[in-house]
């Protein structure tokens, strides 16, 4: 599906903006608002943080966009994919997805408690590969 599409079948129009947003999100796979502000400002020169800040709330309602929550870090966003967990470097900050079903976690913590589970969020800290060679 292309961006248009998605955001047609959210009820959402494709705006120039909402498309630059999309396309940043996918070319950097997780990426914070400043940097978000950053990478669209080049076709988008006047495209403030607030406005980029709305539309992303508004693309996050609808589950197009998702908020990627690290622990004492600045949030991320992501577009909405399939549930995964993520890697992410001590060194150098590198998010990566990892492809994992939480379900079966989540499913797993259920049958232990009487609390019921609403969602998980699955971070893992790491060094990673290109950091661990010194790269
Ligand atoms: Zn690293
Ligand atoms: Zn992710």
């Amino acid at each position: 599906m292309t961006h248009v599409e998605i955001l047609k079948k959210h009820n959402l129009k494709a705006t120039p903006q909402r498309l630059s947003i999309l396309n940043t999100l996918e070319m950097y796979g997780h990426v914070t608002l400043e940097e978000i502000e950053k990478y669209t400002k080049v076709n988008f020169p006047t495209l403030s943080l607030s406005t980029i800040y709305r539309n992303i709330n508004e693309m996050i309602k609808k589950n197009v966009v998702s908020e990627v929550k690290i622990t004492n870090s600045k949030d991320y966003f992501e577009i909405n994919k399939e549930k995964h967990a993520h890697l992410i470097c001590k060194e150098c900050g590198k998010i990566e997805d990892f492809k994992i079903d939480t379900q079966d976690i989540v499913k797993n913590i259920q049958s232990l408690t009487n609390d019921k589970i609403i969602d998980a969020t699955l971070n893992f800290e790491v060094i990673c590969k290109e950091c661990l060679s010194g790269k």
